[in-house]
């Protein structure tokens, strides 16, 4: 089938040229035509047709190609994903004719692409196109980063690394994975995926040009990549080499299992899970031999992204000398199923500028916590007024024990179900909101204890009796207050806080046996209700129980408490705004709700 589709292409090719010009060929290769040389040149392979080869030849864009081969950092204004797969069909030219120029020219692509053109995730492009090198302040929008480009992108990496071994080109892998494919599906549901990740301060996935896609009616370029991506995570982890003694390369920290058939041997990578309270990466390798004691190579990366101080490896329990970050641990041995090698490596946090050489926008930075790009909950402020102490002092690790804090109140009216929200520093009951979605977050508060009788809440009756403040689930360091009684509540940063914040949890008014009410701890016999009959979105007030009070009083007074809608990450921290904190989490595990990426650093 291919054969006769490639003799289809050859008959037309050579008409065009024949019948008006090759300038009318290369005409062509204008639209979106990347890839034809890869898949030509791969065919070659098989048939060893010269037809095939000389027909690859022809998709070689010689105006993209040739400035790569001047070495001219100029792609500015081309198209990313039609000219990156063109490298990499230039890789196979490589491999199928050994020409080095074409080595050379996908070494100096990666390099100016790499260090001019990429963001902090590892992605590139901005609506779909190449801007200026090191211009990339003035891209940050919602079109940024067109999914196809980062998948085109890791093809061209994984050709490099196995030609050089070289570990920079495994870090940008490992980078553009984590944070360019893990994160472009809306959480587990397959076929909800998007376009262009936006990277412009308070984005949002959902807002993006074209917002998430459909499990079946969308269509475009990037759900084919897209999906193709997520059926080979299990890509590009262990490359293998030849030798002596063979070897194999560990590029890639994902659990996972090699059966390794020239090593002879089984390879069982285990990875613990990446946390923020305690920065470090932990792998465990155990192997199961296949019983040829065959000595063998293991080489382990070790990545730029960590730091010597606090790195550990061990084999059988024994340290080894561990290389300096950017290298790799290589272990030769004849491996039996009684051996077992750790590593450790701290997960560094770190800042990085954006790739812009104009001094008015070295403020503009982003947050990383070893491969991880940190984004910030946010509609927009970006500010962070630097410190000159060191980054532990303002960024700081949300603990484990908080998940158990968050929670959500309900109240049912009819059919209808209403959430307490903090809208926008005022506290309102909304309706019920879908999961991973702004209003989500709004609808979850962490229960501070007042005292420190224990901070687990497992049952109802955990909560009641308790003494709580409540904090905004995205708003770090804010705190829900009371004014006078009669007065709305709402939300205000706990350090210029006037009036109370301690609510006391007390069994509800409404006799219910899931409810809760909430006391003001200041003005006793008043608790926060909301309008009876509610039907849309209610202002939340401190209301006295008294002879007037109406009825049905005790019902818009009683909540129920369910567990957050909302909850952490376990790569999340706090960290210190110029003007509020903000909770920094993984961009891979955003769905709908507003993010900042890059961050204006003011000293
Ligand atoms: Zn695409």
């Amino acid at each position: 089938m291919t054969t006769w589709m490639v003799e289809y292409f050859y008959n037309r090719v050579q008409n065009v040229i024949k019948k008006y010009s090759i300038e009318r060929h290369w005409q062509t290769l204008n639209e979106e035509a990347g890839g034809m040389n890869d898949v030509l040149y791969k065919l070659f392979c098989i048939t060893q047709d010269p037809k095939h080869l000389m027909l690859a030849h022809l998709f070689d864009k010689p105006c993209f190609l040739g400035l790569l081969a001047l070495q001219a950092d100029d792609i500015s204004g081309f198209h990313s994903n039609t000219h990156i797969p063109i490298v990499i069909g230039s890789q196979m030219r490589y491999e199928v004719t050994g020409d080095q120029l074409h080595k050379t020219i996908s070494m100096f692509f990666m390099d100016i692409v790499n260090s001019s053109h990429t963001y902090a995730t590892g992605g590139t492009s901005v609506g779909e196109f190449w801007s200026d090198p090191k211009r990339l302040a003035s891209n940050l929008d919602s079109n940024t980063e067109e999914s196809c480009t980062t998948y085109n992108m890791l093809k061209v990496s994984r050709h490099l690394f196995r030609w050089t071994k070289e570990i920079a080109y495994a870090d940008y892998y490992e980078r553009s994975l984590t944070n360019g494919v893990l994160g472009i599906q809306r959480g587990t549901e397959p076929g909800v995926m998007i376009y262009l990740l936006p990277l412009a301060p308070g984005s949002s996935k959902e807002r993006s040009y074209h917002h998430w896609g459909t499990p079946s009616d969308s269509f475009w370029c990037c759900y084919g990549t897209g999906i193709e991506s997520f059926s080979k995570l299990g890509d590009s982890i262990y490359f293998e080499e030849e030798g002596k003694y063979p070897g194999v390369y560990i590029i890639q920290y994902i659990s996972s299992r090699l059966d390794w058939k020239s090593g002879q041997i089984v390879v069982n990578q285990k990875v613990d899970p990446v946390v923020s309270w305690d920065p470090y990466l932990r792998v465990t390798l155990t192997f199961s031999s296949k019983g040829s004691g065959l000595t063998t190579s293991l080489n382990l990366r070790i990545p730029t992204w960590t730091s010597s101080n606090g790195a550990k490896a061990t084999l059988n329990g024994q340290d080894l000398p561990l290389p300096s970050p950017g290298n790799f641990l290589s272990v030769t041995k004849t491996w039996s199923s009684d051996d077992k090698l750790t590593i450790q490596l701290p997960l560094t946090l770190r800042t990085e500028a954006i790739q812009d050489d104009r001094p008015e926008y070295a403020s503009i930075q982003a947050i990383l916590y070893g491969p991880y790009v940190l984004a910030g909950h946010s509609i927009g402020d970006w500010d962070i007024t630097e410190s000159a102490t060191s980054l532990s002092d303002w960024i700081t690790p949300i603990p484990a024990s908080y998940n158990s804090q968050l929670i959500t109140f309900t109240q049912e009216y009819g059919n209808t179900k209403f959430v307490l929200t903090n809208s926008n520093q005022s506290i309102t009951m909304e309706k019920f909101p879908k999961s991973g979605t702004d209003a989500a977050l709004h609808a979850t508060f962490r229960l501070i204890l007042n005292d420190s009788s224990g901070s687990e809440f497992s049952s109802l009756n955990d909560f009641i009796g308790k003494s709580v403040m409540l904090e905004p689930f995205d708003s770090p360091g804010m705190l829900v207050i009371q004014h006078e009684t009669d007065d709305e509540l709402v939300v205000t940063d706990s350090f210029i806080a006037q009036g109370s914040s301690v609510f006391h949890l007390v069994a509800g008014l409404d006799g219910g046996d899931r409810t809760v009410s909430l006391e003001s701890e200041t003005y006793k016999g008043c608790f926060v209700y909301t309008a009876v009959n509610l039907q849309s979105s209610e202002s939340t007030k401190l209301g006295c129980i008294s002879e007037s009070t109406e009825a049905g009083f005790n019902n818009a007074a009683s909540f129920v408490i369910e567990k957050g809608l909302s909850e952490y990450h376990p790569i999340s921290f706090v960290a210190k705004g110029a003007n509020r904190n903000f909770l920094l989490a993984p961009l891979l595990s955003l769905r709908d709700e507003s993010y900042t990426v890059y961050f204006d650093f003011q000293s």
